[in-house]
This record gives structure tokens, sequence and C-alpha cells, in this order.
């Protein structure tokens, strides 16, 4: 049996991340490669928090 999950939605691959911190989808990409190879690095725009994200492409 596959482990849960908090949400079985998949994501609009090409909306904007929102931000771990305030909730805002304006954030830019800083870097292509985060910690891990799926992950992408963005920077918040409003609040500047540095945050990562999963790449769907
Ligand atoms: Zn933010």
């Amino acid at each position: 049996m596959p482990p849960p999950r908090r949400s079985r939605k998949k994501p609009d691959p090409r909306a904007e991340p929102r931000c771990i911190h305030c909730g805002a989808r304006d954030a830019e990409v800083i870097s292509l490669f985060g910690t891990q190879a799926m992950t992408l690095q963005y920077r918040c725009r409003r609040c500047g928090t540095l945050f990562e994200a999963i790449k769907y492409d």
C-alpha cells in the first residue's frame, strides 16, 4: 500500500511555486539546481525567502 499523501491534486507545472514563508506565488528562479536534482531554487519577490520547489518538466 502506498504511503499517504497530503494532497493528491497535481499542481499546475506552469504555475509559480508558492513561497513557504508568506505563501505568495511571486518567486523567481535563482538556480536551476537545488540540493536535489529534481528541485529548483527560488527566491520570493515579496519576502526574499529562498526555497526549493520540485520541477515538473
Ligand atoms: Zn515569500
